[in-house]
């Protein structure tokens, strides 16, 4: 391995012996993460004065901080204020600042929360938090109230009263761990979990949810490949935001994860000042698909607190996916999404390429601003469909456990439902109706 002239100077920091030789072993990593102002200070020769140190200390305070020494080594120390890494790995003094929009659960996971660690919102799949640390504790988390507040992994008896909620509830076929990082958990805990899980018989799929590759890349162990390869089907997210993050290092932690035959997707965090360009991100999602992950969501960043100077307008990541969709690949593109504060889950947005419609013709535009036309089909018979389907003339092969109930706009949209409107509650025009009556 050969290591760059940062990451020789941190460790010689660190362990003032001149031997880098450790810089590869996780544990080793973990144990001299960067959790003060000080610290920072002394790795990295940046000094902060005055007024901006007092708050910085505040900001330390409230919410944790936490940065691998490999994460460290990827700042741009002469430039650090503009510096993507050092944005997302120690943040600054906004984070103090709360608007009156900012929730610290705006997603209410703990409302949909039926026992502690899972939060079921979507019918046929949950969220599992298996851990409340992360190595690097990123200053846009969404979850930065709960992640770091207090440093603990769950026991097994914790994790049992998730893993007991979804093997009594056959609805749920797809089961995706997180955290925190689910990779912080000790090997034989990490295989204890996922041979629990994987032994309930309605569960078809595993995720997993981890930021290790980005921010810790040797935990990506070949013993821990070993585990997770008992488990498969397992996909594997992980959260690049910004194309400097792929590194040697960080490479050869997603090579190991794809040769062991993991679908790798990513998740990255729309930001502003760290990605918030649609020449970035075109750049990260090529670097991406040239290391076997495909781009899975392009995240609206959340209204949670401390993370206003984060968020930038919904019409920067329409303008980022104008600039993907037909420019490049469609493997190479995320689902552009906005989490619904208040639990409505993700909602996927994108420009408007449909510009009119007749009975017979709809009006389309491209990428390049082409417009042009569909014919729509003369002869095509709408089916009559009851959801009666051992009776219907498709050979669906329908396997079992397949027939929930349409919901929402799905329902609205079935022949034999015969629900006209979705209203909502208390609705006050309904309201007066009923005073009449
Ligand atoms: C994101 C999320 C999921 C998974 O959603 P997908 O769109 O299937 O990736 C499941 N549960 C919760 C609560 C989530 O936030
Ligand atoms: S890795 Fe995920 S859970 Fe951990 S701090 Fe980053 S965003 Fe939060």
């Amino acid at each position: 391995m050969i290591f760059n002239e940062a990451q020789q100077e941190i460790a010689n920091k660190i362990q003032e012996d001149n031997n880098i030789s450790n810089w590869e072993d996780w544990k080793w990593q973990l144990k001299h993460a960067i959790k003060s102002l000080e610290q920072f200070e002394k790795l990295t020769g940046i000094r902060f004065e005055g007024q901006e140190r007092d708050d910085l200390h505040k900001t330390f305070d409230k919410f944790p901080l936490s940065i691998t020494p490999y994460y460290l080594s990827l700042i741009n120390t002469k430039n650090f204020r503009y510096d993507p890494v050092f944005k997302q790995a120690f943040g600054g003094v906004e984070e103090l600042i709360t608007t009156s929009s900012e929730l610290a659960d705006p997603l209410s996971e703990d409302t949909d929360s039926p026992v502690e660690g899972i939060t079921h919102r979507y019918p046929d799949r949950v969220l599992f938090h298996v851990s409340n640390i992360c190595s690097m504790y990123c200053r846009h988390c969404t979850r930065k109230r709960k992640v770091g507040d207090v440093d603990y992994v769950p026991s097994k008896d914790q994790l049992s009263k998730g893993i007991d909620y979804i093997r009594k509830t056959p609805q749920v076929r797809d089961v995706l761990l997180s955290g925190g990082d689910p990779f912080m958990l000790p090997d034989q805990m990490i295989d204890w979990l996922l041979s629990e899980v994987s032994s309930i018989p309605h569960v078809e799929v595993i995720r997993i949810g981890t930021r290790m590759p980005v921010v810790l890349p040797y935990r990506i162990t070949d013993d821990l490949i070993t585990i997770l390869k008992k488990y498969q089907p397992l996909w594997i997210n992980t959260h690049f935001n910004h194309p400097k993050e792929i590194t040697t290092s960080s490479k050869a932690a997603v090579a190991k994860l794809a040769d062991g035959g993991f679908p790798l997707g990513n998740q990255s965090v729309l930001l502003a000042d760290v990605n918030d360009c649609p020449r970035i991100m075109k750049s990260l999602v090529h670097k991406l698909v040239q290391n076997r992950i495909r781009p899975y969501y392009l995240y609206q960043c959340d209204l949670s607190e401390g993370l206003s100077h984060f968020r930038t307008p919904i019409g920067k990541g329409i303008e980022i996916m104008e600039s993907l969709i037909g420019h490049t690949s469609g493997f190479a593109r995320p689902t552009y999404v906005i989490d619904a504060p208040g639990g409505g889950g993700k909602i996927p947005v994108m420009p408007n390429y449909i510009i009119s419609w007749s009975t017979n013709k709809v009006v389309l535009r491209n990428y390049e601003g082409v417009i042009t036309t569909y014919q729509e089909p003369d002869s095509y018979e709408p089916r009559m469909c009851d959801r009666d389907c051992d009776k219907c003339n498709m050979e669906l092969e329908l396997g079992e456990g397949d027939e929930s109930d349409a919901i929402g706009i799905e329902k609205l949209l079935l022949d034999a439902n015969d629900t006209i409107s979705l209203i909502p509650e208390n609705n006050e025009r309904l309201h007066r109706r009923d005073q009449h009556e």
